[in-house]
């Protein structure tokens, strides 16, 4: 058994991890709907027992952390343990071992849970999860489990995408009779495809403490077992569901130095990987990660262009959660080329046989016989699949 361990490099986490072997994942470029999300936002923060730290927080990126300008009698309380909150944090980060610090007053915890495996939370999250008055949960009924799996006995609230703002003033009213809130979905990461960004916001606002509790992610996790070796990743999400937004959406990023990583739902899964295919270069990379953590985890590579067939030929391989990644397109023009190739072959192969349609091809753009041909061959298959 070999096991792979990253060097975190001057505490920080997400940028700058180094991975043995070359070719690291890890700076990630995040967009939620083609949007980034990432310049010029400024956050509140309060303390937590550092891992691997050492000096001061970790140079975010352009993210300024401060602590915003209380607005109420409340929030001026707020503020004082917020400021007690930043001491601790001067404290704590020179700590590197990690030992249990009790969870503070007037807090928003963010909290990452399991993505399958429910030995992946934390004994941090376990820690938070034990002490907070309050936990915000996305399916109450889904994290009774994961509490009564612990023997945790917080009491849950529901927060989800209908009633994030509403439950936000309700739990921003908790913070300031001094309680302990914890914030966690269904599964992974807060606020990554899920609800929590506009709470945190709203609390940060309201002058509280947030702290994240890092843990697992479908991203996170698929990206790291992927072994696809690009230095800049992009977060893509869900597609949208309807057809045109999600062209549109793909054809934001086809030219895009990036890899490309999606989540996906079981009964859209196959659309997606073959709308991948047609959309973008068909011999890019794709690993298809499925059920991580779980009894049918399973990590598949190939070309885009077999992708498909991979998945049709056995009904499993479409059950579960899944991410997709797909890798950056070659240094070549490949994809800028694309639309023009597309362009080209359509009408010929609507006339044509296909060898036929591709030797006026490339008698016409003087690009690579192969290339041409193997892009014809996916644009019939669309063809035939939609007709
Ligand atoms: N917040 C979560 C996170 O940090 O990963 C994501 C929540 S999002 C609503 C759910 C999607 O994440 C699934 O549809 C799937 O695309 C991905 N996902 C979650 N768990 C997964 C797993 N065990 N294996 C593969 N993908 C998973």
């Amino acid at each position: 058994m070999v096991l792979l361990v990253t060097r975190a490099t001057g505490g920080g986490v997400g940028t700058g991890v180094t991975v043995k072997g070359g070719g690291g994942v890890g700076a990630g470029v995040t967009a939620k709907g083609g949007g980034g999300t990432s310049g010029g936002c400024s956050i509140s923060t309060a303390g937590g027992d550092v891992l691997g730290g050492g000096g001061e927080r970790p140079d975010n990126g352009g993210v300024v952390a401060h602590a915003p300008t209380p607005r109420t009698a409340a929030a001026s309380t707020a503020a004082r343990s917020h400021a007690g909150n930043r001491a601790i944090e001067r404290k704590s980060s020179t700590m590197s071992r990690g030992e249990p610090l009790p969870a503070l007053e007037r807090t928003l915890y963010v909290v990452a849970t399991p993505i399958g495996n429910l030995r992946d939370l934390t004994l941090r999250a376990l820690d938070v999860l034990g002490q907070v008055d309050v936990i915000a949960a996305e399916d109450t009924r889904v994290s009774a489990g994961l509490l009564a799996h612990y023997g945790l006995h917080a009491r849950l609230v529901s927060l989800h995408e209908h009633n994030e703002h509403k439950r936000a003033a309700a739990i921003i009213e908790s913070l300031s009779s001094g309680k302990r809130v914890a914030l966690i979905t269904d599964a992974g990461t807060p606020a990554i495809s899920d609800p929590g960004a506009a709470l945190v916001r709203a609390v940060s606002a309201a002058g509280f403490a947030i702290v994240p509790i890092p843990g697992p992610s479908a991203v996170t996790a698929a990206l790291s077992a992927a072994g696809i070796a690009t230095p800049q990743w992009l977060f893509l999400g869900f597609l949208p569901v309807a057809a045109g937004a999600r062209r549109a959406a793909l054809e934001r990023v086809r030219t895009l130095p990036y890899a490309l990583v999606f989540y996906e739902a079981p009964h859209r899964v196959a659309a997606t990987v073959a709308l991948l295919a047609a959309e973008l270069d068909s011999r890019r990379e794709i690993v298809i990660a499925r059920e991580l953590t779980k009894r049918f985890e399973t990590l598949h590579r190939c070309a885009l262009a077999d992708a498909s067939a991979w998945l049709a030929a056995d009904a499993d391989r479409m059950r579960g959660e899944f991410v997709l990644i797909v890798a950056a397109p070659d240094d070549d023009g490949t994809e800028a080329d694309a639309g023009e190739h597309d362009a080209l072959l359509r009408p010929l192969l609507a006339e044509l046989p296909l060898a036929q349609a591709v030797r006026i091809a490339v008698a016409q753009s003087g690009a690579a016989r192969n290339r041409l041909y193997q892009r014809a061959l996916t644009l019939q298959k669309m063809v035939k699949a939609s007709s």
